[in-house]
């Protein structure tokens, strides 16, 4: 496969050449070390991840070893190969189709050459992270009904690493374990009741010797936990509920206890209550914390929830538990008596900052209710707040009791309230970015309304959304109405450094490096790099075909430095903003793309050195497609969109492709090549796009 690659590599670099422009491969040498099998390599490279590598994953420059990279979700790599200086050079290295469609919102892993991510529909895939060759492929098998319980997509954020093992949370509430040098299943353990409305979108991490793994659902009405699991036997270690349960049963633990006097008058518990932590974890090893972060309330309103006010603690809270038991240590609640959907599930990073002449360890969030955060990650005491985006629901929160100060207009008991940000949140799941150089926060955010009504003849539907707010209202999903921008944010100043502005809302993650850069993928399928001190726009990628909503890594391998980013148009807004997502031409087909730079210049050697290496059973049917095909459909039969792309044409078509090539499509620019190229020459052509298919 490798040879096949360098094969391509030399067209490219012939054709490109001949036409004046770069070539878009990297020729790094076999780096990864040489093992007896590429399973044996696998394994090598998995087995040995474990709690003290994991501690120690920010020493890995190379490696993406945690969903936020290192425990403290900083999503900042230290790599600098590519950099402010050289990124307007980046070019695709590789890309790999998942074949699925649907939202693809994972953030890969990297160790030691190897790549591990999700698609839609919980489907695990390990890839070469040099070439983006299928290593192998797990599809769980989770049943097409589980999508009636997803509220925002059949999505899944990724996999979790540990001891040569694979875990993944599938959508119907399955933790995962798979041999992570073949793919074999391991064990597979039900983490939720199956009755009820639960699904697992999020990634799954690996915390003091457990595999963490929360669920979602409340929008459906659930009660929302967090487990831990046994990562070698899948048994069960703890459970904690977040929000109180039925009151004629006993409480669960004290926090629940007291958690329970925050509600009042309603039968939340019929509903469930909500709470679920679907999404964000951080861990401070020092510390010994695990946080995570809760979503809304079951119902949405609070009108129906709660009717007699109060809190309802843990919604939309930040909580401080203990990994051994999972007692929870501290809370802070972002939007007590929450009525907007405003869940605190966003993205957590945990960062040490000078606050007052003093350094403090913090834990940063940006939730959806629209104010970014900083606590002290210690003790859980508020430090600071402001809003990141137009905010109406709350004028300010109090400095000195770190509440907001809601705003009148957010109530609509007996009417409507146009409120923002909306329920998709100013900002949502898309992951953030910590640069310790510059000190700023890079945030995937957005501005929005939505109006909110009372469902006033509420009940309570089983296996269906139960809000209880009237949608009919809807969203304005006007174009004009909503949009988004990355959002440089400094956590101390807590002020606005600068912005990108996004035409759309609903943008991918972001990821920040060493080298001055700030990564983000786009709605309309655009990949970007700025520089992460201003904001410049360096460079932007050729359309990935669809939306980019997942958050990029970077890793390296041998010497060449990558950034790579899963596309796939989907989630919560792609489901219901039609006409957003069609002014932005995206289709929705997952693929991986890996992007790199190629600062040498192109000489003769290489070229020649290329030359000497091609395969001679290719050669004749890459030369007569190089002659006769490429001018209008692409160097490597990779279309440019134009005319049809051959490699999709022999997939489709086969050997029936001989006679249209011989023959010609009439009423088109495809003429019959019949009358130049024999039968044998024809059959090559076909072969060798039937090849490139494959490949
Ligand atoms: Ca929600």
């Amino acid at each position: 496969m490798r040879a096949a690659k360098r094969r391509g590599l030399l067209v490219a670099l012939a054709l490109g050449a001949a036409l004046g422009w770069a070539c878009g491969d990297d020729e790094a040498p076999e780096t990864v070390a040489p093992a007896a099998t590429p399973e044996a390599r696998l394994r090598e490279a998995a087995a040995s991840v474990d709690d003290a590598r994991l501690r120690a994953a920010d020493a890995e420059a190379h490696n993406w070893l945690s969903h936020g990279r290192t425990y403290d979700e900083q999503r900042y790599s230290p790599l600098a190969g590519i950099h402010a200086g050289n990124a307007a050079n980046l070019k695709l290295a590789w890309q790999f189709d998942t074949g699925l469609t649907r939202g693809h919102e994972a953030t890969p892993l990297v160790v030691d050459g190897v790549m591990y991510l999700t698609g839609s529909w919980s489907v695990v895939f390990a890839l070469d992270a040099a070439s983006g060759e299928l290593r192998w492929k797990y599809d769980p098998q989770v049943p097409r009904e589980a999508a009636h319980k997803a509220c925002c997509d059949v999505v899944n954020r990724g996999v979790a690493l540990y001891r040569g093992r694979v875990y993944v949370g599938t959508l119907d509430g399955r933790l995962v374990a798979l041999d992570a040098a073949t793919g074999e299943l391991a064990f597979e353990v039900m983490t939720v009741d199956p009755t009820k409305a639960y699904t697992v979108t999020g990634a799954p991490r690996v915390v003091a010797g457990k595999v963490i793994i929360g669920n979602g659902g409340a929008e459906y009405g659930v009660r929302g936990y967090v487990s831990a699991y046994d990562p070698g036997t899948g048994e069960l270690v703890w459970r904690t509920y977040t929000v109180p349960g039925d009151p004629s049963q006993p409480f669960e633990s004290e926090a629940l206890e007291r958690a329970a006097d925050t509600w009042k008058g309603g039968e939340w518990w019929k509903v469930g209550g909500g709470g679920t932590v679907w999404d964000s974890m951080a861990y401070d090893p020092e510390l010994g914390l695990l946080y995570v972060g809760t979503g809304n309330g079951s119902p949405w309103t609070k009108y129906l929830r709660s009717p007699g006010g109060g809190d309802n603690l843990y919604l939309s809270s930040i909580l401080a538990l203990d990994p051994e038991t999972g007692e929870i240590r501290w809370h802070y609640q972002t939007t007590p008596g929450d009525n907007w959907d405003y869940t605190a599930t966003q993205h957590l990073i945990l960062a040490d900052l000078e606050i007052g002449g003093a350094v403090r360890k913090v834990i940063l969030q940006a939730p959806k209710n629209g104010f970014f955060y900083v606590l002290d990650r210690e003790t859980g005491e508020f430090l600071s707040a402001e809003k990141f985006v137009t905010a109406t629901w709350a004028d300010r929160i109090d400095p000195e009791t770190g509440r907001p100060v809601p705003n009148e207009s957010g109530e609509y008991k007996d009417g409507t309230a146009v409120v923002m940000p909306w329920y998709l949140g100013g900002h949502n799941w898309h992951p953030m970015s910590f640069n310790p150089v510059t000190g700023l926060v890079y945030i995937p955010a957005q501005e929005a309304a939505a109006v909110y009504g009372l469902d006033r003849a509420f009940r309570i539907r089983d296996g269906f959304v139960n809000t209880g707010t009237d949608f009919s209202y809807s969203t304005l999903f006007q174009r004009e109405a909503v949009s988004g921008h990355l959002l440089a944010w400094d956590p101390v100043a807590q002020r606005e450094v600068w912005r990108h502005p996004h035409g759309l809302p609903w943008n991918g993650g972001t990821l920040t490096t060493a080298g001055n850069l700030v990564f983000q993928g786009t709605a309309d399928g655009r990949f970007l790099a700025l520089k992460a001190d201003d904001g410049k726009l360096l460079w932007t990628s050729h359309s990935a075909g669809t939306g980019i909503i997942a958050a990029p890594v970077s890793y390296q391998v041998g010497a060449t430095q990558y950034v790579s980013v899963v596309a796939g148009w989907g989630g919560a807004f792609a489901l219901i903003a039609g006409d957003a997502a069609a002014a932005a031409g995206v289709t929705s087909r997952g693929r991986v793309l890996a992007y790199t730079v190629r600062d040498e210049p192109l000489t003769v050697a290489a070229v020649e050195s290329l030359m000497a290496a091609r395969n001679p059973e290719e050669v004749r049917g890459s030369d007569l497609y190089h002659t006769y095909c490429a001018g209008c459909h692409g160097a490597n039969a990779i279309g440019a969109g134009v005319n049809p792309d051959l490699r999709d044409s022999a997939a489709r078509i086969g050997v029936g492709l001989a006679g249209i090539i011989r023959q010609g499509i009439p009423g088109t620019g495809m003429p019959g090549f019949g009358q130049w190229l024999e039968d044998a020459d024809v059959e090559a052509l076909v072969g060798y796009l039937e090849l490139r298919a494959r490949e």
